[in-house]
């Protein structure tokens, strides 16, 4: 366990977006459970604010449906994102035992029955687990093809009535312009839908970002691989980028 004391949470029920990249080593594909367990042990941390913690996990390390059937002649599209589908419920499946390992109570819900493995995504019992203080990992994004996990992480917050979107990658947030080509690009700490729309900025895929946008749920983009970020990210510190009706930036 880390020293570091967590703050109190800044919202009650927290919706986190782990993206398929979070489970592996940078430019590799797969799973690495040094990174889950690193992950695991954050949510840990955080966990002991007394937030409700629901994570929604990518399946991008393994299988994305759209790259997917783009390089197959023989898969068609729908298939492909299934097997993407299924990608995350491995993730969430591996993020399960490292977080159990950690001490954290859990339970994976999918969106595609597979009763061996998973509950089924029952909205109502999701938030029974999550106020016994039981973390409730959703797999298999929305359950239906031709969208992503982020979709899934702006439905299922409104769903389950959270306050805020929180989606862990590996940048520090929005930039102004792709940092990695422009070392003066500016890294944005508060922002409004609006500015992200006129400005064309890359927050989440499109339909989850107007979903936000349209119910006023804050989204917070932050890099979990700095210790203690998730902790940041769910006691409300300034950290990343911050979208939200106002935005300040
Ligand atoms: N997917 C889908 N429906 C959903 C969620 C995901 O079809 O509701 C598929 C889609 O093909 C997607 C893949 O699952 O590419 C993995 O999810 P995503 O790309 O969102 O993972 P991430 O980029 O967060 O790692």
């Amino acid at each position: 366990m880390s020293d570091e004391k967590t703050a109190a949470p800044a919202w009650k029920r927290v919706l986190l977006k782990i993206s398929g990249e979070c489970f592996c080593r940078e430019g590799e594909s797969g799973i690495s459970m040094s990174e889950v367990t690193d992950m695991a042990e954050q949510i840990r941390d955080a966990r002991q604010t007394g937030v409700e913690l629901a994570i929604v996990c990518g399946g991008g390390n393994i299988l994305r449906g759209r790259d997917f059937s783009e390089s197959s002649s023989t898969i068609v599209p729908a298939t492909a994102h299934y097997m993407g589908m299924l990608a995350t419920v491995i993730n969430a499946l591996a993020l399960q035992d490292a977080l159990e390992k950690a001490g954290v109570a859990t339970r994976v819900q999918s969106a595609i029955r597979m009763e061996g493995v998973a509950e089924p995504f029952i909205r109502r019992r999701c938030i029974r687990h999550l106020e016994k203080g039981r973390v409730v990992i959703l797999a298999a994004g929305t359950g239906s093809p031709f969208v992503t996990t982020d979709t899934a992480a702006a439905l299922r917050a409104r769903e389950i009535d959270a306050s805020v979107v929180l989606k862990a990658t590996k940048v520090d947030g929005v930039f102004s312009e792709d940092p990695l080509k422009n070392p003066h690009a500016i890294r944005y700490t508060e922002i409004s839908y609006r500015e992200v729309l006129s400005q064309n900025l890359q927050v989440m895929d499109a339909q989850a970002f107007h979903h936000c946008m349209e119910h006023r749920l804050p989204i917070v983009i932050f890099n979990y691989r700095r210790p203690g970020n998730i902790g940041r990210a769910i006691a409300g510190e300034s950290i990343g980028t911050r979208v939200t009706a106002n935005g300040t930036s």
